[in-house]
């Protein structure tokens, strides 16, 4: 089973701790020696000795679905003092397609959509993993520790191999799970805020931990990696246009920087159904109630309240209310994006700032590893 916790090391969110796929805590003192706080105990505000690391691929702007998927969690740990590592996984653009399209771009603006919806860069390191060296040679024992038939069973793997532009499926594909765990644990990060889409992966990096630690324990007997746990979001799979999942990849996305008019005709086009009656009901009418829990995310209410006020309104008032409540929940974030666009130099000092604290980290965590390998 993997673990996931939702919104964990604050108390006063209303999931805190109740998330159905929560053994256990991995986090545990033969872990980690020395932590201060599990998760979902600590005081909101108290520095603890919790890391977080997350990430996006260059493949395009961000869109709502990171947004409430992953970007406001982020956030959400930021301000409670934990330390911030945001990866941007630019070698992972090429698993599915030939060529890394505008990486330069999208790379920066990658920078630009996680300062805009609330990141520091004072307090978050955010890096590309193509300048972190030592953070891609753990990738070489990490595979050491996989079957390639765990490797095939990924479904998240698969569901990207059926969307990918490729003819056959590189060997980079199959294994980026893997290499994603080395994202994760160079920096030994703990905590993970993900899409639902990620959770598979996340179980690659708490095996690849959990075998490391098997084979190669420090001599006294404790473990060079943590295991890290997912944060999920209230609305882990956010929707795209299509009824799919929302990806960058896919055409079917409402981008942070969109436009309030792009927003309109973008809501305006998503897949609903016949039924005029508007309810929450995710198993059986999927794209309504995504579009319910949207428009409940951006006005803070419960999707069940946004629901039951839109009645028998149809899909048109609904799908106004949506707009609306986008546009207005985005107003500031869209503010501080296109103040910040203007200074692509900036974006690319927060780059180079990031890799340089990313490499000492990383080159340490690299010389343990070789220590405990036994490495002369
Ligand atoms: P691509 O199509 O290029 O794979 P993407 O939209 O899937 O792009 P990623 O960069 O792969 O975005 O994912 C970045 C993070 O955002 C991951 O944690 C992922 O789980 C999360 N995420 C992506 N799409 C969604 C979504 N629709 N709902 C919730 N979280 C999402
Ligand atoms: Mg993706």
């Amino acid at each position: 089973m993997t673990a996931t916790t939702t919104a964990p090391v604050q108390t006063t969110a209303p999931s805190a701790g109740t998330s159905s796929a929560s053994p256990a805590s991995p986090i545990g003192p033969d872990t980690q020696p020395g932590k201060a706080a599990k998760a979902g105990k600590a005081d909101p505000g108290t520095p603890v000795a919790h890391r977080v690391l997350t990430g996006d691929r260059p493949t395009g702007p961000l869109h709502i679905g990171h947004y409430f998927g992953t970007l406001q969690n982020r956030v959400r740990l930021q301000a409670q003092g934990i330390e911030m590592f945001i990866v941007v996984g630019d070698y992972q653009v090429i698993t599915d397609r030939d060529i890394a399209d505008r990486l330069a771009e999208h790379t920066e603006n990658l920078v630009l959509d996680n300062l805009a919806a609330g990141l520091d860069p004072d307090r978050a390191t955010i890096f590309a993993h193509s300048r972190v060296p030592a953070l891609n040679q753990l990738l070489l024992p990490f595979l050491s520790l996989v079957s390639v038939a765990e490797l095939g069973r990924n479904p998240t793997v698969k569901d990207e191999i059926a969307h990918s532009s490729q003819a056959a499926v590189s060997g980079l594909m199959f294994t980026y799970p893997v290499h994603q765990a080395a994202d994760i644990l160079f920096c030994k990060a703990d905590l993970v805020p993900v899409g639902q889409d990620q959770l598979p992966h996340l179980e690659v990096a708490r095996t690849i931990a959990r075998r490391f630690h098997e084979r190669y324990p420090h001599a006294d007997g404790t473990a060079v990696f943590p295991r890290p746990e997912a944060v999920l979001s209230e609305a882990p799979l956010l929707l795209g246009t299509d009824g799919g999942k929302m990806s960058k990849s896919r055409g079917n996305a409402v981008y942070l920087g969109a436009s309030e008019d792009e927003t309109a005709r973008l809501i305006r086009g998503a897949k609903t159904d016949t039924d005029r009656h508007i309810a929450y009901d995710p198993a059986n009418r999927p794209e309504v109630a995504n579009l319910v829990l949207l428009a409940a995310l951006c006005q803070g209410r419960s999707p069940e309240d946004v629901a039951a006020e839109l009645g028998d309104g149809g899909a048109a008032a609904l799908k106004r209310t949506v707009t609306e409540s986008v546009n207005e929940f985005l107003r500031p974030v869209r503010a501080r994006r296109t103040a910040l666009a203007a200074d692509r130099g900036y974006l690319r000092q927060v780059l180079r700032d990031g890799a340089e604290r990313a490499n000492a980290i990383a080159d340490a965590t690299l010389a343990e590893v070789r220590e405990v390998m036994g490495s002369v």
